[in-house]
């Protein structure tokens, strides 16, 4: 079937909830994919920060062709040999104790809200039960699934599915006084992306943070880090709240993890991770044979000499190259980001623009209406800036110049 065929029978018998661009992918390798045609797109979407190490890498190729051939899944009732050594590295990175292996973003979100739940039962026994409140951020996205979805920011997400979860609140980017407002002892717990992903690359305030750490710790609630998304090298470091050096109780892991299998992870403290005992939870397929062992390879090429490096390296460069632009076409606002996590706010919307780098051979992504988001292959090199930069500039050069700012567009 070519690419109208399979557009016209998904269009009759998929639940409609995609847009999809008009591709039909049969192959990929580096950080090009490939259409049914043989034409070779340019990936700076990366599967949305899932495929971090490009398409067909040869040593995630050669570990799942083996592990294929040996054991598959094998469930949760027994052991295997690769989820324990896994728990372990995935700990000690993150510097805490413990791991849960689910297999999706809004999965470990959603284990990590009845974690949270169940310490605040634990350490504060009282009746009736009150801790359970969550604080996540104005402009979050943490998951589609009823919980998660709760804690999700935009209105359009959650309104058509409400009543959702009780006792969530919004906290306002980078207003202090209101994060304190919001801490009282129903608090059970704060879960934060320290770089907002889709809500279009919005990096959190350092000071923003550290309070958000301090009133954690001072009202024994979970200090919850989402780093589905900026996690993982993404930004050229292991995890982007790192930087900050914060001590989070809580981790989470998904979209690169198993290099484009289906992993996620709850990273925990001891303290926390007592919280689940046998039975509380758990997940059919997560933390199988074939994605842990995938995962292992990933982390291991994650951590050799010079591989963040390079991260910070070109993401450094390509945000130069984007700020170059930006003083030659005013209509980008402004570039954000770290490593290979990268935004440039229009003027303008920018809904058009992914289409017309497609139809030049890119592949991209906006979001927030106005944001260009880049989520590149980590491999991607300087020569691959260049050439997205030589398809950006005539696109956007012609971009409608629009509303003035401040008028809605
Ligand atoms: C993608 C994403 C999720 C949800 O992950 P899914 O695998 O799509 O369920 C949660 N949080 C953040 C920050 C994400 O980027």
């Amino acid at each position: 079937m070519n690419l109208e065929e399979i557009a016209e029978l998904e269009k009759r018998v998929l639940i409609p909830t995609y847009d999809r661009l008009p591709i039909l992918a049969v192959g990929g390798e580096g950080c090009y994919v490939r259409d049914d045609r043989g034409r070779e797109y340019l990936d700076f979407l990366g599967g949305i920060a899932v495929n971090a190490l490009g398409y067909a890498h040869p040593e995630i190729m050669a570990v799942l062709r083996d592990e294929a051939e040996t054991l598959l899944h094998v469930s949760n009732l027994l052991y295997h040999r690769y989820q324990g050594p896994l728990a372990e590295k995935l700990a000690r990175l993150a510097g805490l104790d413990r791991a849960f292996f689910g297999n999706t973003g809004t999965e470990v979100t959603e284990g990590a809200l009845k974690l949270a739940r169940a310490y605040a039962r634990q350490h504060h026994p009282a009746e009736p039960f009150e801790r359970f409140e969550i604080l996540a951020l104005e402009n979050s996205f943490h998951g589609r699934t009823l919980g998660a979805l709760s804690a999700t920011w935009p209105e359009k997400y959650r309104q058509p599915f409400e009543p959702l979860l009780p006792g969530v609140r919004f906290v306002r980017l980078h207003d202090v006084e209101h994060l304190r407002s919001c801490f009282t002892p129903r608090v059970a717990a704060l879960l934060v992306e320290t770089i907002q992903g889709e809500g279009g690359v919005v990096e959190i305030h350092e000071e923003f943070l550290k309070e958000a750490e301090a009133l954690c710790r001072a009202h024994d609630a979970l200090f919850i880090i989402d780093e589905i998304q900026c996690g993982l090298g993404r930004t050229g470091h292991l995890f982007a709240f790192t930087r900050f050096g914060l001590k989070p109780d809580v981790v989470l892991v998904a979209k690169p993890l198993a290099a484009g299998l289906p992993l996620a992870a709850i990273i925990a403290s001891e303290k926390a991770a007592q919280a689940f005992s046998p039975g509380m939870h758990g997940s059919t397929f997560g933390g199988g044979p074939l994605q842990c062992r995938v995962a292992l390879k990933f982390l291991e090429i994650l951590e050799r000499p010079g591989f963040l490096e390079h991260v910070r390296d070109v993401g450094g460069y390509f945000r130069q190259q984007l700020e170059m632009l930006q003083r030659e076409l005013a209509i980008i606002r402004e570039v954000r980001g770290q490593g290979l996590m990268v935004g440039a706010e229009l003027s303008v919307p920018g809904k058009s623009v992914p289409r017309d780098a497609l139809a030049a051979g890119v592949l991209m992504n906006c979001t927030q209406e106005k944001v260009l988001r880049f989520l590149p292959p980590l491999i991607v090199e300087r020569q691959h800036v260049d050439e997205l930069i030589r398809v950006l500039r005539p696109i956007l050069a012609t971009l409608p110049a629009g509303e003035k700012e401040g008028v809605p567009a």
